[in-house]
């Protein structure tokens, strides 16, 4: 069988990664699975724990780091973010294709480790639209969401370091896109 793909989708925090993911997600050709992450951060009204995350204390993420069992991790914001790695390396031999929806400095880890992943970087259509999208959550306080923008300032920075680059003005249409990379990945 052949071992599935690595798609590692980044961006700012705001820019709307988990609703682009969801559209494409749902188009079955391509064959994809969510890869579920590790945070210390609490659950946000709705969150289900072993589905949007897999929520836990500080104690217990600095020991899965220390016992290797994350693929990347990084600090965002004050709360850890890490993937788990056994999670990721089953699914890719079962020959899924695994989605990881994660902040810039864990895709840069992912980049060094896995050579081979597909690299996507999202970015809003302007900087001031991303501003209206994290306000518009009205999950965050003040001071949270100007560090967030703050950070988005700096991440965009890192746009040259991914294979490719997709704007969302559309959610529909950047999954789309984002579709037809993958499919063009899977013929290789
Ligand atoms: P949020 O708190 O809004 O759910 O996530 C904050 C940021 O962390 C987002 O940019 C999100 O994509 C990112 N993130 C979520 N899971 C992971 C992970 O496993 N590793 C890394 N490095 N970032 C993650």
């Amino acid at each position: 069988m052949k071992r599935g793909l690595l798609i590692i989708l980044s961006g700012p925090s705001g820019v709307g990664k988990g609703t682009v993911r969801e559209h494409f997600m749902k188009d079955d050709s391509l064959n994809l699975t969510y890869s579920i992450s590790m945070t210390t951060r609490k659950p946000r009204t709705g969150e289900i724990d072993g589905k949007d995350y897999i929520f836990a204390e500080k104690e217990a993420f600095e020991q899965a780091i220390k016992d290797g069992e994350l693929l990347e991790w990084a600090e965002f914001v004050g709360n850890y973010y890490g993937t788990p790695l056994n999670q990721v390396e089953k699914l890719r031999d079962q020959g899924k294709n695994v989605v990881l929806e994660i902040e810039v400095q864990g895709a840069q880890q992912v980049a060094k480790k896995v050579p081979d992943g597909i690299s996507i970087f999202m970015i809003p259509p302007t900087m001031e639209e991303l501003e209206n999208r994290i306000r518009g959550r009205q999950t965050e306080a003040e001071e949270i969401i100007q560090q967030r923008l703050a950070k988005a300032e700096k991440e965009m920075t890192l746009i040259k370091d991914y294979k490719y680059v997709v704007c969302n003005d559309d959610p529909e249409l950047a999954a789309q896109y984002i579709g037809l990379i993958i499919k063009r990945h899977m013929k290789d």
